[in-house]
């Protein structure tokens, strides 16, 4: 393939790639939307494999047919709810790329084809910090990514680690590497600078997301696919290869722009979320003890009290995932709307393990799009509800986080259930939920728990209706 024709079709798989992510922001056109990336990602393949730059087309056949073997056998293994874990080892692998990248890119540099020695000792300058960035945002990606998979998987504890001085740990962080750069250039290059900036910048990533506590952690998985995309595009600068720069900055862009989406919805700081709870004096005062007499109820009073509303908006949350209730919670839907009982969905920007988790789960079942609200769309019309069901959720639906100043959820706007006539929550028991905090909503009077697991309690209401 010529060079005109790879960058022709550099162009086109660009395009397709901001058509990507335009599909991708509404769950109407979210399929095609990926259509999109898949075609624009084989043009970007072909393009790449068949360009006139690619050598060894062999070894790269074999490691695309091993990656792409596992590849394969994992996304079809995995279940809905291990989908954030699966994303955070992806950043993690986009991550460890650059850092291996850019130590390639080291010791074997490009070859530079320019005539005056200015502008060669320019480019060479600007490539060794490419090099030295690339591997600095790479490995911070990394072991960030690695912290965020044992979080979400909780093999680590989901609060934030509290070190002393930890804002100061973070500064020196940054400061030494900036030293190590400064020193990397001068020196023309040193293997020593770089691989202890590396050390430095892995230990800087476990600490930075280790830090940040559990509600904030959508922030985190964002935020981490934000880091993703620099490093691809630092890779890419790397290479030279303009497409890797295009799709890293369109990755880099979106992920920062959804997690500043994240904290506008949970109330927070970008700046103090990114830099580790910089800045937060939150303590942690509330814990997983019970606080009061809760009140249990039957499925099939659940199913009459259903038939006797007018007005029912179904809250799901991460249990609704856990359990897989979503089908039979789109029969009892169908089931209420026949008897022209108004039934919408409430959805929490948070809730679940993942940024639109519960809107995938629904569109899974086929729940029409248009009776699935937002929570600003829907927090209003909670006092005008007869029953509200809050299948599988916790944390998002605690009103502790607007009554409580010392909750680590404090400030975090949730969905006001507690204003509608009556609650009823689906849960198992009543542990706490991610964040590891108790809700009052189970103690109030008009809330009753119907325990069991959610699949099983919407089946036996959608018998009983
Ligand atoms: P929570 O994680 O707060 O609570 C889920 C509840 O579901 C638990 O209390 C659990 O109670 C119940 N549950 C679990 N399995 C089942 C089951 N099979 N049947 C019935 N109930 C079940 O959920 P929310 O969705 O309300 O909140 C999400 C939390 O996750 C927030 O704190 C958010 O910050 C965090 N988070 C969100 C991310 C995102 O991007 N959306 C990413 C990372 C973290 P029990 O064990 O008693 O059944």
């Amino acid at each position: 393939m010529s060079e005109g024709l790879t960058q022709a079709a550099y162009i086109v798989a660009a395009l397709f790639f901001i058509l990507s992510l335009a599909g991708l922001s509404k769950q109407e056109s979210a399929r095609t939307g990926n259509y999109f990336g898949i075609a624009g990602m084989a043009i970007a393949l072909i393009a790449t494999i068949f360009g006139p730059d690619a050598q060894g087309i062999a070894w790269i056949i074999v490691a695309m047919v091993i990656g792409g073997g596992i590849g394969i056998y994992y996304a079809k293994r995995v279940e809905m709810t291990e989908m954030p874990e699966l994303v955070a080892v992806l950043h993690s692998f986009v991550g460890l790329a650059a850092v291996l990248v850019g130590y390639n890119s080291f010791i074997d540099p490009p070859a530079v084809n320019l005539a005056n020695p200015a502008e060669i000792h320019a480019a060479h300058v600007i490539h060794m910090v490419e090099v030295f960035l690339g591997v600095f945002i790479g490995a911070v990606t990394f072991t960030g990514s690695i912290v965020a998979f044992g979080k979400l998987r909780g093999i680590i504890s989901s609060s934030a680690l509290n070190i002393p001085h930890k804002h100061k740990w973070n500064l020196a962080a940054i400061l030494v590497s900036t030293a190590l750069m400064i020193y990397f250039v001068k020196a023309d290059g040193s293997m020593f600078a770089l691989i202890v900036m590396t050390l430095i910048a892995f230990a800087f990533g476990c600490h930075l997301v280790a830090s940040i506590g559990g509600a904030d952690m959508p922030v985190v998985v964002s935020m981490l696919n934000s880091y993703s995309g620099w490093a691809a595009a630092a890779a890419g600068f790397m290479l030279a290869n303009d497409l890797l720069i295009v799709t890293g900055a369109l990755v880099g862009s979106s992920g920062a722009i959804l997690s500043y989406i994240m904290c506008k919805a949970m109330n927070r700081s970008f700046i103090s979320v990114i830099a580790g709870g910089f800045g937060q004096t939150v303590s942690v005062s509330s814990d997983g003890e019970e606080e009061g007499e809760h009140r249990e109820v039957s499925a099939e009073d659940v199913a009459e009290m259903l038939k006797d509303s007018r007005s029912v908006i179904i809250t799901p949350g991460y249990g609704m995932a856990v359990a897989q209730a979503q089908y039979p919670v789109h029969e009892i839907t169908e089931k209420l709307r026949a008897k022209g009982i108004d039934v919408r969905f409430g959805i929490h920007p948070v809730a679940g393990r993942l940024p639109g988790h519960m809107n995938v789960l629904l569109a899974e079942a086929k729940v029409p799009y248009d009776i699935v609200l937002e929570m600003d769309e829907i927090n209003d019309d909670f006092p005008e509800t007869d029953t509200v069901l809050v299948i599988g959720a916790n944390d998002t639906v605690n009103p502790a986080a607007m009554e409580d100043p010392n909750s680590p959820i404090a400030g975090m706007p949730v969905l006001e259930v507690w204003n509608a006539k009556n609650v009823i929550v689906f849960k198992r028991s009543m542990n706490t939920g991610y964040a590891g905090v108790q809700n009052p909503l189970f103690f109030k009077e008009n809330t009753a728990m119907l325990f069991g697991d959610a699949k099983a309690s919407v089946d036996a209401i959608s018998k009983a209706i």
